[in-house]
């Protein structure tokens, strides 16, 4: 069910089994700060014609102007206000300023983004603040928010569109369950900070915690993202696999999955 939720324009019907599929394409995916050539968490989400980017990290601007031009962004969501996930509105909000005119967009994000990143000084973002059971929709998709395992409010979202599903973790430790998003997800894309050996030192999931999580969500596809630049990312990934028990692909600035 759909929420009447305010959003400011762009709204219509959801497409379901229309020829254009549901899109994901990493934009930046270190976890917590950011490697040598890397960028933080962020992802462009498209279906039909709506163009929606999940998280702006660090670094992630720059990389979605090598897939759309950025007056095509339809709507922001910002998971949660650690910097690695939304330093870069800032270069959004400058970009739409001088290049677009004053262009102004919808900006979703838990309550208390506004204040940390002082965006009531620009009029490019319509902050609407969402919370754990919200959904929004946002032309050709439905993004519902789920709270994770994670300081300060943190919103994992599951996205509906174009007949396919998408559930992304955003940061949660292994406190929360990925079955909350619902049934159905044909690739989820999980945070996995670092290896078992680290569980319990932050607020995060290690690569077998993921696999755990996806294999009991259901999840037909499994990628793991949000990864620490300092651990083995073959390392991460043989664990998470392990524990899914099937293939697990990692998140990588510039792959796009198609579902
Ligand atoms: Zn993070």
């Amino acid at each position: 069910m759909v929420a009447a939720l305010p959003t400011a324009g762009n709204v219509g019907p959801i497409a379901t089994g229309g020829q254009r599929c549901l899109s994901l394409t990493v934009l930046g995916c270190d976890g917590s700060w950011t490697g040598p050539g890397g960028a933080g968490s962020g992802y462009l989400v498209t279906a039909g014609d709506t163009c929606l980017v999940v998280d702006t990290g660090p670094g992630t601007f720059a990389n979605l102007q090598r897939h759309i031009d950025p007056a095509s962004i339809d709507a922001v969501i910002i998971t949660h206000h650690h910097p690695d996930h939304w330093t870069d509105l800032y270069a959004i909000d400058t970009h739409a300023r001088f290049a677009l005119h004053g262009r102004s967009m919808p900006l979703f994000a838990p309550v208390g983004l506004g204040g940390r990143a002082q965006l009531d000084r620009t009029p490019t973002f319509d902050l609407q603040a969402v919370t754990d059971g919200d959904t929004v929709r946002i032309g050709d998709l439905a993004c519902r928010f789920c709270r994770t395992d994670h300081s300060f409010e943190t919103l994992a979202v599951r996205i509906d569109g174009a007949g396919r599903t998408l559930g992304y973790s955003a940061d949660s430790g292994p406190g929360w369950s990925l079955s909350r998003l619902g049934t159905g997800l044909d690739l989820v894309l999980c945070e996995a900070t670092y290896t078992s050996e680290h569980e319990g030192t932050a607020g995060h999931m290690s690569g077998r915690q993921a696999g755990e999580q996806a294999r009991g969500a259901g999840a037909r596809r499994l990628a793991i993202t949000h990864r620490w630049p300092t651990i083995d990312a073959v390392a991460v990934a043989s664990e998470a696999e392990a524990a899914f028990g099937g293939p697990v692909e990692q998140a990588s600035i510039g792959k796009e999955f198609v579902l």
